[in-house]
């Protein structure tokens, strides 16, 4: 498989019609303008020539409301990639937008440009989550802009916000319901921080917004992350990319901040995963001593942080050993169970299997 690569660029808050009570995109991307499109292609050149040979390139323009800047500009940052694309260097394109800002005829110039990916900072579907985040629209034009989207052939993509003003464990599902509905082909999961500087930082000075602990973000996201994968729909990134600008003192108000926010979701996952198994294994093996086995690349995720998950199965199954042993050139996500005195696994449960409707 190819090696795939974003060169992304980022346009902090370029093209927004409105404030969103809970963005700062200067702290969460550690740029504080849009750069200046004459400086793209130099930025490109560089980037390629660090890159392995073969690997597959996109550009990327993430951060603020792409197809909401004037054409001209757009048109700028799009023609500055051309000569790469023409080259066959870079294969395509993506934007994140707001889904207000998407018409018929924008998109058709994007597609003329190399634009594969439109990706729609959706945060919710539920009207009063969206009016008291500031979005300034309804679920209905989420839809349709989507629809209209997937209609062009172009990639869609979803970013979600779990944790919002007004918003509540229901509402973050009914939400997921209703994007699994429209169908995007990806989905990115954050949970809301309270960023210095933004509306949402006096909200919670004045205590009117209450952030989401940082285990209530995990089982929020595990949640989702499920319903997702069952529906066959793509989880590219849960939480915020760690920044120099986002960690530095102060800028941080509260919420569930950890820089590998994913890894700890999918850690928890995995040890959903193997309780499901660990039970089934028992009622034919009477033993409190057991290995699990997962893909080699898997290996961080079952452990867990800090062995956490070690430390729960042991306690959860009284075992008194339990070790995680890591195969290669295997698939990624299953887990497997054996006895402790055998080298292989006797029992594997795929994560098709264990997102089944029996387990729901
Ligand atoms: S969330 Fe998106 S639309 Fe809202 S202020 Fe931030 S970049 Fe702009």
């Amino acid at each position: 498989m190819k090696n795939h690569v974003i060169i992304s660029f980022f346009i902090p808050h370029l093209g927004c019609n409105s404030q969103c009570v809970f963005c700062n995109q200067k702290t969460i991307t550690g740029y504080r303008a849009g750069p200046d499109p004459r400086t793209v292609g130099r930025v490109i050149a560089d980037r390629l020539r660090s890159l392995p040979p073969g690997a597959e390139c996109e550009v990327a323009f993430y951060g603020g409301s792409f197809t909401a800047l004037p054409w001209s500009r757009q048109q700028l940052y799009l023609e500055a990639v051309q000569p790469f694309i023409n080259r066959g260097e870079i294969k395509s394109i993506r934007v994140s937008t707001r889904p207000d800002a998407i018409d018929g005829p924008g998109l058709d110039g994007l597609m003329a440009y190399g634009v594969r990916t439109v990706e729609l900072g959706v945060q919710s579907l539920d009207g009063e989550v969206l009016k008291a985040s500031g979005r300034n629209y309804d679920a209905s034009l989420v839809e349709n802009a989507s629809l209209l989207i997937k209609e062009k052939g172009l990639s869609l993509g979803h970013q979600l916000m779990i944790g919002l003003p007004a918003s509540n464990l229901a509402k973050e599902l009914e939400t997921a319901e209703r994007v699994i509905r429209i169908g995007p082909d990806m989905v990115r999961i954050y949970p809301t921080l309270v960023l210095k500087g933004t509306p949402l930082a006096e909200l919670y000075r004045e205590g009117r917004y209450q952030p989401l602990s940082l285990k209530e973000a995990v089982d929020t996201a595990l949640l989702l992350l499920t319903q997702f994968e069952k529906a066959g729909i793509k989880v590219i990134r849960m939480g915020l990319q760690p920044t120099p600008e986002l960690e530095k003192s102060g800028e941080l108000l509260a919420g569930p901040y950890h820089p590998g926010f994913g890894e700890l979701v999918q850690a928890e996952l995995f040890k959903w995963q193997a309780i499901h198994l660990i039970e089934r294994f028992r009622e034919r093996e009477v033993t409190n001593r057991l290995k699990i086995y997962v893909d080699q690349r898997d290996l961080s995720k079952m452990i867990g942080h800090n062995r956490c998950n070690i430390h729960s199965l042991k306690a959860r199954f009284h075992l008194e050993k339990l070790e995680v042993i890591g195969t290669k050139g295997t698939e990624k996500d299953w887990v497997g169970v054996g006895l402790w005195h055998r080298e292989a696994p006797q029992m594997v449960l795929s994560r098709q299997s264990f997102l089944g409707p029996d387990n729901d």
